[in-house]
């Protein structure tokens, strides 16, 4: 199928993808890496009247840490950006972990963690990560700018803050209060395909304690889920058999899953429970390596 008619501008500054986006109201898209967008187009399940492409936008295909480690990521930096990034395999271990489980390398090549945010896809990888890692999105309009917390970033399915006139410039990383330790971990039913469940892990250690915990589910609700309970079980303790299966099992129990083709919800749930256990024994057991990093990546199918 082909999309609807639409008109297709390809401003050369922010203010001038702002401008254009104001102009055409409730009926304008930004288009980022397109990964999303543009099936959805052609499938007729979006049929925008104006296309705001922001590829030709300067300065938006960055992802830098700032001197106290905060880490910042550009509007047009892509999901093979962060695959490769050294700083990310350094310093970030759940988005070193996630980077190279997103789809395939075709779509890693042009999708944008930040259209990922933006796109709010229950199943969606990045959403889980920064959630966990208690990140948060800037928007310029033209009102200015503001910085929206993650966890309240989606607003359901597909439906984010965003208003209509505004672009997602960048997501922000708080910087690590210890030991940044960690990982993501993706069922799929093959390579490329979206998550059948996906738990996101983001620890601060310090001192052998937990100073920090984030825990995040992908495609087992609505939309994405926070495991607040279970990361709140982490806090303030050290890494034992004890608090690791409590973890597990808050998790699990934060989980709304449905049975369906990719499996039933007892199964999915169980699954959270395994991946959680996993990256939590993972990070206690190896504890930290060389470069300060303790992180957990894999692929199940
Ligand atoms: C075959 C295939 C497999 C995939 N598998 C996975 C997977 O396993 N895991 C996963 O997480 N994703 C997967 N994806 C989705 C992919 O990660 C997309 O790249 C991502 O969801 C959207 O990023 P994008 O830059 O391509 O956004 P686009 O497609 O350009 O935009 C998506 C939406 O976000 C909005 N948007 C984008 N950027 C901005 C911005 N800066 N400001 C405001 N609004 C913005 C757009 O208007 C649009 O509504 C897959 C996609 C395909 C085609």
């Amino acid at each position: 199928m082909y999309p609807s008619r639409f008109r297709y501008e390809a401003p050369r500054s922010l203010d001038e993808a702002i401008a254009t986006l104001r102009d055409g109201g409730d009926y304008a898209k930004v288009l980022a890496g397109g990964q999303s967008l543009v099936p959805l187009m052609k499938l007729r399940f979006a049929s925008p009247e104006l296309v705001v492409d922001i590829n030709n936008v300067p300065g938006l295909d960055y992802h830098r840490a700032d001197p106290d480690g905060t880490l910042r990521i550009g509007a047009l930096c892509r999901h093979a950006d962060l695959e490769r990034s050294v700083l990310l395999k350094a310093a970030q271990p759940t988005m070193a972990a996630a980077a190279p489980v997103i789809a395939d390398p075709i779509v890693r090549t042009r999708g944008t963690l930040v259209g990922s945010l933006c796109h709010a896809d229950p199943q969606g990888d990045w959403a889980s990560v920064v959630l966990a890692l208690g990140g948060s999105v800037v928007a310029q309009g033209p009102r200015g700018r503001r910085t929206i917390p993650m966890a309240g970033f989606v607003t359901g399915p597909f439906e984010n803050v965003l208003e209509p006139d505004e672009v997602a410039v960048e997501a922000v990383i708080p910087p690590a209060t210890g030991t940044r330790a960690g990982g993501y971990l993706k069922l799929e039913r093959r390579v490329g395909d979206f998550a059948t469940v996906g738990v996101a892990v983001a620890l601060d250690i310090s001192g052998g304690t937990v100073t920090s915990a984030g825990i995040a589910l992908t495609g087992v609700g609505g939309s994405t889920i926070a495991a607040t309970d279970a990361a709140r079980a982490l806090a303030g303790q050290p890494l034992t058999a004890q608090s690791i299966e409590m973890a597990a099992g808050l998790a699990a129990e934060a989980a709304r899953p449905r049975t369906d083709h990719r499996g039933s919800a007892d199964y999915k749930r169980h699954m959270v429970h395994t991946f959680v256990t996993r990256i939590l024994r993972r990070a206690g057991g190896s504890g930290v390596d060389g470069t300060g990093v303790a992180g957990t990546a894999e692929r199940a199918a």
